[in-house]
């Protein structure tokens, strides 16, 4: 039987490409993977382990629990400065879950998208996924890694509908400052388009420079902006996310996500509620334990054959392995191979990450040492 060719020439991620191939092997220090290494708080555990035991386990409303979507839009008043009603909140299966949604809602059949390039890998299966067509703006050294509106506006026509960002960066570490979030909002205005602001590190920043672009606008109608308790609360496979929307758009998104999710995950929506209510302050110790780190990575490969600029947010340093003369991927294959460090190409997320590959900070210190001493013996 013969598939239709958009479900035929649909990408895989690269990234989890990688992680497959590490898995399979003992004594490897992991430095691929995309989510803390830290436990998921004890409060946060207790509370989905109590609603279930009292039999809270039952579907939930579509768009999410009525006070998790209330705790979320005073979070995203609180933090991220975006004027926000539960009413436009939605409750996802993480963050990616929401990308999917809103990819899926505001784009059709032909339709174009402005994709960071190197971006997550995931942002180009979507924009397939609904036969839509990526345009990949540029984000290089030469340019601090930094849009560029010039080759945004050559790059928009008229099939052109949505600005994808991603602040802070993964795989970069670039956050968006203001004068930045205005020159791109003032972009988006001129060409109509509507702007998905990926915040799923929102609040892994070492700079305090972090902008939500939707906080530009006094009550946003362009501005879709995503968030995820995965990266902040180490809360990577409990699948939490939640999305601010436009009032326009949360209809027509739970229209995806109605047939394709029902709902998420009940207890887990108890436990992100208690993420958000309970003590917050152990955030601020992980980001600081990922910034030693990011300054320990710095200054080992100091004088090596590796550089890197200074990540200024999430978890990931962007490093600069073109003075080995090989190929992104055949570096990081070697790398595994002979050392037994698992590092992601570059090239998994673009064309530009060739030269490159990404490594994780989100490890222990010790690990992290390990890598680093196997890394410079490469
Ligand atoms: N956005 C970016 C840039 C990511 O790196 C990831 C995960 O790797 C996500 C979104 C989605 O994460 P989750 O679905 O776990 O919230």
């Amino acid at each position: 039987m013969e598939l239709p060719l958009i479900a035929r020439t649909r990408p895989q991620s690269g990234v989890r490409k990688m992680m497959e191939l590490a898995w399979g092997r003992a004594d490897v220090v992991h430095l691929e993977v995309g989510e803390p290494g830290f436990d998921t708080p004890d409060h946060v555990v207790a509370a989905a382990d109590k609603v279930a035991r009292d039999g809270k386990t039952k579907y939930s409303p579509t768009p999410g629990l009525p006070e998790l979507r209330e705790a979320a839009a005073a979070k995203i008043r609180a933090v991220n400065g975006i004027d926000c009603q539960a009413s436009q909140v939605l409750v996802t299966n993480g963050g990616a879950n929401a990308l999917f949604g809103v990819f899926g809602t505001v784009l059709g059949t032909g339709d174009s998208i402005l994709l960071p390039n190197p971006g997550w890998s995931n942002f180009t299966m979507m924009t397939k996924a609904f036969g839509a067509r990526p345009l990949y703006y540029d984000l290089k050294d030469g340019n601090d890694y930094l849009p560029d509106i010039d080759q945004l506006d050559a790059l928009v026509d008229g099939s052109t509908r949505a600005l994808l960002l991603n602040s802070p960066s993964n795989p970069l570490g670039t956050v968006m400052d203001r004068k930045q979030a205005e020159e791109l909002f003032a972009f988006a205005e001129k060409h109509d388009l509507w702007i998905i602001s990926d915040e799923c590190y929102d609040q892994i920043d070492f700079s305090g420079r972090h902008v939500s672009i939707g906080s530009l606008e006094p009550s946003p109608e362009r501005v879709i902006s995503v968030f995820s308790f995965s990266k902040v609360y180490a809360m990577t496979g409990w699948r939490v996310g939640y999305a601010a929307l436009p009032e326009q758009v949360v209809n027509p998104m739970l229209g995806l996500l109605q047939p394709s999710v029902m709902c998420v995950n009940t207890p887990a929506q108890y436990g992100a509620l208690a993420a958000l209510e309970g003590p917050q302050e152990y955030l601020a110790s992980w980001r600081e334990g990922y910034r030693r780190n990011r300054d320990l990575v710095l200054k080992r490969i100091a004088g090596s054959r590796y550089s890197a600029m200074s990540p200024d947010g999430g978890f990931y340093v962007w490093l600069n392995v073109s003075d080995f003369g090989e190929t992104s991927e055949a570096f990081a294959l070697r790398l595994l191979e002979q050392c037994n460090v698992a590092v992601t190409p570059g090239t998994a997320f673009g064309t530009n990450g060739e030269g490159y590959v990404r490594l994780s900070l989100a490890t222990t210190n010790e690990q992290l040492e390990l890598g680093l001493e196997r890394l410079l013996q490469a």
